[in-house]
């Protein structure tokens, strides 16, 4: 079971306008809680980039707090420390081992000599490239480049994790890895922000999921709980005759139905308000009215509807 959840960051009200006046936040507020994988979503221009820019402390707002770790007196070195940030780009050296591009990187955190070592083997580890520790990045794979991009990103064991978009461009096997490693991350400790533009990884390994749109939170809930409220479930039926507009009425006045369409001349797709909700009602007025059902077909919503129906956009737009 979890512990009693525990803010690891809390933002309150934070701005940000740029100086040719696009306004990129408003007031937005959020808070990570500890041990979590937040999905951060949002379509182009949404504001991602500035709000993880000015939570790893290389932009500044203009106005709101961001408390971290629960400490509100932290200097800017103490939180950076705690901070590890895996850009979208490829930020490594292709002429040194992995093991020396790790260390190189820990090294800037001033971890102590007796200690890096072990900091360096652990974080290779973590993303599964101990074997290849002393091989050059210039002969790995595209994702496994991505794997050492997040190591030379942890080894100094930061409580926080922010992840940019870090499966761009890659193969499903390495992003299956990818993802797999960031799991564990998280089950050894670490708190993560995750930023993606694919909805199938944000199912696949987040706890919560924030999505925003012009400088707001238009939907902070878990991931179980989006799905739960959000995906009334769609059943689309075919009858075996032509279906007239008073057996729609009628299907639209019965219990738990919320959205009835017709789909084709002897199709009507409805959902209902629950994922479970029997739909014996609308199978009733169907055969009241003589009509004889050939098939029925549940459709799921998933989380790229939900974004849509908040956003009015697809995420790859
Ligand atoms: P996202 O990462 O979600 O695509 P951004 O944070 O990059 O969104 O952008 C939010 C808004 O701020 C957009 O309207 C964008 O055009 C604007 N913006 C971002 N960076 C700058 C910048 N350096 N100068 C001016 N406007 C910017």
């Amino acid at each position: 079971m979890k512990d009693i959840m525990e803010n690891l960051l809390e933002v309150k009200k934070l701005s940000k306008t740029y100086k040719n006046g696009r306004k990129a936040l408003d007031n937005l507020n959020f808070n990570v809680i500890k041990g979590e994988i937040l999905g951060f979503l949002g379509p182009n221009g949404a504001g991602k980039s500035t709000t993880i820019n000015i939570l790893s402390t290389l932009l500044q707002s203009d106005n709101g707090e961001i408390t971290y770790f629960n400490d509100a007196g932290l200097s800017i070195k103490d939180i950076k420390k705690q901070l590890g940030i895996v850009p979208q780009e490829l930020a490594i050296y292709e002429d040194i081992s992995a093991l020396q591009n790790v260390k190189f990187f820990a090294s800037l955190y001033g971890i102590k000599k007796s200690e890096i070592n072990e900091r360096v083997e652990d974080a290779l580890r973590k993303v599964g490239l101990e074997d290849r520790k002393h091989d050059r990045p210039s002969t790995f794979s595209g994702g496994m480049k991505r794997r050492l991009n997040i190591a030379c990103a942890i080894a100094h064991n930061p409580k926080l994790i922010i992840f940019d978009e870090p499966t761009v461009g890659i193969d499903p096997q390495s992003r299956n890895h990818i993802l797999d490693s960031i799991k564990n991350l998280r089950d050894e400790g670490a708190t993560i922000i995750y930023t993606t533009h694919y909805m199938e990884e944000v199912q696949q390994i987040c706890d919560r999921v924030i999505i925003m749109d012009g400088g707001v939170v238009l939907l902070n809930d878990s991931l179980d709980n989006i799905l739960k409220y959000y995906s009334n479930s769609n059943y689309q039926i075919r009858v075996d005759k032509q279906i007239n507009p008073e057996v729609l009425d009628e299907i639209r006045k019965s219990s738990n139905v919320v959205e009835v369409n017709q789909k084709s001349e002897s199709e009507v797709i409805f959902s209902m308000d629950e994922e479970s909700a029997p739909i014996n009602s609308v199978l009733e007025i169907l055969i009241r009215f003589n009509l004889n059902i050939v098939s029925i077909t549940m459709i799921k919503k998933n989380l790229e509807d939900v974004f849509l129906l908040l956003t009015g956009k697809r995420l790859r737009d």
